[in-house]
Formats: structure tokens, C-alpha cells, sequence
């Protein structure tokens, strides 16, 4: 029989019996390994999945009811806390707490740290404030004027909207609101915050037409609508050039599995760098809503309305980086992963995990389909297809006559830039070229800031921070030093700190700021833009910088690999890859492959409408395969040559 102590902050069990009748395993989402026991108060019910409150030393956490563990024999007498509370919030799926036990036994992970990815951080779990919202009210405002006419015609019919939501549907300003609210044309409510915010809970829908396929398109679609509709496992790779339709043809698995299941729930999961406005606003375009995202620009409170939009299982489209796959979706028909070999998918602190692998692994337990896409899937990917593991649905075309842009190779030793430079003739004379066109070019210089590197012409000490000998890069103009693993920055100094020689630093070697002076000097009249993490800092600034490229601002864009994702500009007709050698040194056993994927990526930014494309690449080394693979357009071959050399050598996905 339960013992209450003394002063009343336990119950000692002394039977084993007793625990499984009156205690539950909860599980609290910090580095534990296991589930702790709870006594369940007389007048609470809770099962497997119910979020609770519980006692942890001294405060309180919220965490999961849990499957008790058959094999661990519960061990008697223990002395147990009592949970404080069930929380108001829907239960963490099943197939959730299965996946979280599937990735924390793979991952060599402990289970309430993976917990703590579905979970999300505590603030998700808080009930948000209500929010104020406003639907018709009893009265007639005194005299009607259009603005009034378009608010009023706006709620009719419709849920009740926020204020912000109102103005912005109706095209009005806060004083028309308000002014309706005072005449009691409209009245104030309180909605509970769970659920979908006001004014974002349009539907996407998924009976809108897209648009008219062709026939390559109509067959890659037709492929994935039967894996959405078989509602099994699959895992399905479509594969097809930048610019071929892979969105426009996954929109239509979206829209099937949407209509297959009104419950049905989506994640599109895409590098953070790709989540762009410009993708949500295609998203919207096509469906006539905007996607729930998830992503690390967004404030608390949208991030709580997401996650709870999620659990309650109203979101019906979330897209997301790659930490949205572990979210508690009750009902999730449809797993894409957008860009899949892109190395972002890869997290490597605190949970190391490979989002591309566990979203095949979501589904298999989910039992769904999962569609990877790419213009150059990962070989770990590729051999999957060739063993026949995943069905592959290829794009062989660009969408609307565009062709894919010639590459060429430009061998460095026999068309070297002048000293101090980075341009080739070749490529000068291309740029020169296309500016006097009309039409716009990409440099793309995978290198932040002005110089790599700033070294003394005296002793050739290289600038390095004195207390962690993290190398230094050159910024402003050559005016500073910057560490790019923190936020450390100094001025250029005046002396070497080493021997002392004064003046004898100098920069060494190319950044995109250093690029873009000596592209200024050669083309005095152009327009020039450097795109990396320096110059953009918020989406808001991605956003109209893109706007800006679009609205054909910029003749010349200089960027680092915020480039590569995504954007769509018709009148880019040059790309030129300043040191297209870069990610082949080093010795990772993918810099080969990861430098194809990047580089084909760049080059598909170019030529993307009417206008062909042409794109340099600047190499010494233009006979090495990855330039070849380039050059030749032989994606499959230099797949196959990577794949071959990795089996000899017994390395990854063979070793
Ligand atoms: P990818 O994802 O393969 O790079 P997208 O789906 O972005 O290709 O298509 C490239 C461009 O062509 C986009 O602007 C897209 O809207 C347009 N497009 C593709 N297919 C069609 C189609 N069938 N009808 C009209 N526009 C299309």
C-alpha cells in the first residue's frame, strides 16, 4: 500500500505491482536515458503520449507519458513524486514517441534529448494569450464608404479576423477598424491562441489547377501522385536539371496527398538557406495559402503557434528546415526533402543526425512516402536507386525551351589573371560581353569578405587570434581582421605582432569584397552587389535583395554560396566560378562530389529563361573529373566513376 511521508512530497511503493498500478513513466526532454516514475494523483487519467507537469529536484518540467518499459522490472520500494498537472494540449503521437526512440537508439543519442527536437523549446508548450479578433457586430455603421463596404464584405460569412489580418484583406488602415468597432459595426472577441493564428487559417487549396504540364512534367507527377495515393511506404527520388519543373511537380504530390485525406498533413523540409520568401510566395501562389514554416527566423510566438497548429494537427503544410521533421504531426501522409544532398541536412552538434536519412526512416514508421529532390542527388542516394531501394522519376529538360547552360572550363595556367587579379581574359571579356547585352552576370567566389588570409611580407607570420590561433580573414576593405567562428574583429594592424615590421601586412588571396574592387575598376559604369552573410543579414534583406536582381538593379552580383538556392532571374545569362579548384582540397572523401553538386547548382542559375547561358569555370586543374563531369554535362558518368572509386576504396555509403 502507498506510504505518504512525512512531509508529504513523496509516496513510498513497496510493491512492485504497485507502481505499475499507480505510477506512469514520464519522459523529460533533457539528457537522460531513460523515463522517470510518477504517482498519478487519484482524480488525473493520463496515457501514453499525455504532456505533463512534474516535479524535477526542485522546479517543475513538462514531459511525456511514456510506454512503461516491459523488460525493466520496476524496482520496490521507491519513493515517488506525485505529477502536478496534465497540460491542456494534444497527446505526442504515437508514431512521434516511436520515431523519437528509433532516432535516439540509431543516433546513439539519449532519449530525452531527441524528445527535446519534437518538443521544441519549453515555450512551445505554454498556452499562448489569447488573441483579440473581430467578427460583425449588431449595428450598421452610420454612413457606409467603400473602405467600411470592404472590411464588413470581408467578414461576412468568414471567421473572425485579427486586426492586422482585416486591414491587410481589406486594404484598409487601423483607423477603419477601429472606427467600426466604436460605431458597434464590429465587435472585439478572444480566440483561444491553440490552433492556426487569425488570419492564417486559410486552407491551402488543394483543388486550385496548376499549371499545364508537360509531358515529361505530366509523367514525373503522374509517378508521384500513385505513391502518394498507394498511402504506404515509399521512398521516391526525383531527379531532374535546375530549372526543370522538380517544384511544380512536387506541388502536384502536395495537392494529392491533400486531397487524399482531409487530415492529411505535409512537411517540406529545405536547407535553411533555401527557405526563402520567394518560395512561400510560389507556395501561395500555387495554393492559395501560406505554409505553416518553421524555421530559426521565426519569434517565439510563431513558433508556438506552429508547433501547436502541428500537434492539434491543423496545419496541413509545414515547411521547414530540417529540425521541423521531428515535429509532432498526428497525421503526416507526406514526407519531401527539397535539395536532399545538400549537406545542411546534416546536423553535427548535440544530436548528430542526417535529416535526409531520417525522414526516409519518418515515413517507413509513418508508413508514407517520402519524395527526395534534387538536380544532383547524393550518391549515398544514387546507389539506393541503382539497388533498386528507391523508385527514381527524372526531369530531363528545362521547363519552356530554356537549355541547359554550356560549360566551359578555362585552364588558369595558360589564361592566367594579371598580378593581383582574379579575372581571366576569358572571363573579363565574357562579363564585358554580357553587360554590353543588357543582361546580367553571377561571379561566384565561395570566400567571405575581402582576403582569406593577411599575412606579413617580412617573416610571413599569418594573422591568427593569439589566444585560440583561429586563422583571421580579412573584411572591410582590407580595414579589418574577423574571426568567422565568432564574433571577435580587430582593426588591421599597423605591425606585425610577430616581428614587428611596420607596414607589412597584406592581404593574400581572394574574398567576394576583393572580387568586386577589381570587377568595380574594370567596369566603372556597372552595377555591382556583393551577396554573402556580411551584406545580408535578415530575410527581410534577402528578400529585397532578390527583388533588386529581379528588377534587373544590378548588372553584376558577386556572391558566396548564398547564391545557389533557388532564385529565378531571367535576364542572368553569365556565370563565371572564380576558383572552381576550392572545395577539392582538404581531403573530405565527398569534396569531389559536394564540389559537382555545388558548381552544377551555380551554373544552373544562368540562362533560366529564353536567353542561353553560359558559365566559366576557372580551374587548374581542368582535367580533373569533377571539371570534365562539368564540361561534358556527364552527371551519370561522374556518378558512376565517384560510386566505383568509393567501393574499391571500402568508404562511405560502401564502407
Ligand atoms: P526546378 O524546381 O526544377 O528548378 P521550377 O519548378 O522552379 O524548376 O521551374 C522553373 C521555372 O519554370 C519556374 O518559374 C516555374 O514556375 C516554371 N515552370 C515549370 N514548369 C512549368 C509549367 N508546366 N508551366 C509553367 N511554368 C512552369
Amino acid at each position: 500500500m502507498p506510504v505518504v511521508s512525512a512531509d508529504k512530497q513523496h509516496v513510498f511503493l513497496s510493491r512492485a505491482d504497485d507502481i505499475a498500478a499507480l505510477a506512469v513513466s514520464v519522459l523529460i526532454p533533457l539528457p537522460l536515458d531513460g523515463c522517470y516514475d510518477y504517482l498519478v494523483p487519484d482524480d488525473m487519467a493520463l496515457a501514453p503520449g499525455d504532456l505533463v507537469r512534474v516535479p524535477l529536484g526542485p522546479r517543475t518540467v513538462v514531459g511525456v507519458v511514456w510506454e512503461r518499459d516491459e523488460e525493466a522490472e520496476p524496482q520496490a520500494p521507491v519513493k515517488l513524486k506525485a505529477v502536478v498537472e496534465r497540460l491542456d494540449l494534444p497527446s505526442l503521437p504515437e508514431v512521434t514517441r516511436r520515431f523519437v526512440e528509433w532516432v535516439s537508439n540509431y543516433n546513439m543519442t539519449p532519449l530525452g534529448m531527441v524528445l527535446r527536437m519534437a518538443l521544441g523549446p519549453p515555450e512551445m508548450l505554454r498556452p499562448g494569450k489569447p488573441r483579440k479578433a473581430y467578427q460583425l457586430g449588431g449595428s450598421q455603421p452610420e454612413r457606409m464608404t467603400p473602405a467600411r463596404e470592404r472590411v464588413l464584405g470581408v467578414l461576412k460569412g468568414g471567421p473572425p479576423r485579427s486586426a492586422t489580418d482585416l486591414m491587410e484583406a481589406a486594404g484598409v488602415s487601423r483607423a477603419v477598424v477601429v472606427g467600426l468597432v466604436q460605431m458597434g459595426a464590429l465587435d472585439q472577441i478572444l480566440l483561444p491562441s491553440l490552433g492556426l493564428a487569425v488570419g492564417n487559417s486559410e486552407k491551402p487549396d488543394a483543388d486550385k489547377q496548376g499549371p499545364d504540364l508537360s509531358g515529361d512534367q505530366r509523367r514525373a507527377s503522374e509517378s508521384l501522385r500513385a505513391s502518394v495515393d498507394a498511402n504506404i511506404f515509399s521512398t521516391t527520388v526525383l531527379e531532374g536539371v535546375t530549372g526543370s519543373g522538380k517544384t511544380e511537380v512536387y506541388f502536384e504530390a502536395i495537392a494529392a496527398s491533400l486531397r487524399s485525406d482531409e487530415r492529411a498533413q505535409v512537411v517540406v523540409l529545405m536547407p535553411e538557406i533555401a527557405l526563402t520568401e520567394q518560395f512561400l510566395n510560389r507556395f501561395q501562389a500555387r495554393f492559395d495559402a501560406v505554409p505553416t514554416g518553421w524555421h530559426s527566423g521565426l519569434g517565439t510566438r510563431e513558433r508556438r503557434e506552429a508547433w501547436q497548429s502541428i500537434i492539434s494537427g491543423e496545419a496541413r503544410v509545414v515547411v521547414g528546415a530540417r529540425s521541423a521533421l521531428f515535429l509532432p504531426y498526428p497525421n503526416l501522409k507526406l514526407i519531401e526533402v527539397d535539395e536532399e544532398h545538400d549537406s545542411a541536412y546534416k546536423q553535427e552538434d548535440r544530436v548528430i543526425y542526417h535529416a535526409r536519412d531520417m525522414a526516409v526512416v519518418r515515413a517507413l514508421l509513418g508508413n508514407s512516402p517520402t519524395i527526395l529532390v534534387s538536380a544532383t542527388p547524393s550518391l549515398e542516394t544514387m546507389v539506393n536507386v541503382w539497388e533498386g531501394r528507391y523508385a527514381h522519376v527524372t526531369l530531363p529538360v528545362r521547363h519552356g525551351g530554356a537549355v541547359v547552360p554550356e560549360i566551359q572550363a578555362i585552364d588558369m595556367r595558360s589564361n592566367p589573371p594579371a598580378r593581383g587579379s582574379w579575372l581571366s581574359p576569358v572571363l573579363s571579356e565574357a562579363l564585358e560581353n554580357t553587360l554590353s547585352a543588357g543582361e546580367q552576370s553571377l561571379l561566384f567566389l565561395n570566400r567571405r569578405g575581402y582576403a582569406p588570409a593577411a599575412i606579413c611580407r617580412a617573416c610571413g607570420h599569418r594573422m591568427q587570434r593569439e589566444d585560440c590561433s583561429a586563422p583571421l580573414v580579412v573584411h572591410a576593405y582590407g580595414q579589418r581582421l574577423k574571426c568567422h567562428y565568432c564574433s571577435y574583429s580587430v582593426s588591421m594592424p599597423e605591425a606585425c605582432p610577430k616581428c614587428g615590421a611596420e607596414e607589412s601586412i597584406i592581404a593574400y588571396g581572394p574574398g567576394v569584397e576583393r572580387l568586386a574592387e577589381e570587377v568595380a575598376k574594370l567596369f566603372p559604369e556597372a552595377r555591382i552587389a556583393v551577396m554573402s552573410s556580411d551584406t545580408i543579414m535578415s530575410p527581410a534583406e534577402g528578400r529585397r535583395f532578390i527583388e533588386r536582381i529581379a528588377a534587373h538593379k544590378i548588372d553584376i552580383i558577386i556572391g558566396t554560396q548564398l547564391v545557389t538556392k533557388g532564385h529565378h532571374f531571367p535576364m542572368l545569362t553569365l556565370v563565371g566560378i572564380i576558383d572552381a579548384d576550392l572545395g577539392l582540397s582538404g581531403g573530405d572523401l565527398r569534396a569531389a562530389e559536394r564540389t559537382y553538386q555545388q558548381l552544377w547548382q551555380v551554373a544552373g542559375r544562368a540562362g533560366r529563361a529564353e536567353r542561353p547561358g553560359r558559365v566559366y569555370l576557372q580551374s587548374y586543374m581542368p582535367e580533373h573529373p569533377v571539371m570534365q563531369a562539368l564540361a561534358a554535362g556527364d552527371g551519370p558518368g561522374f556518378y558512376r566513376n565517384e560510386a566505383a572509386s568509393r567501393q574499391v576504396q571500402g568508404m562511405p555509403p560502401y564502407g
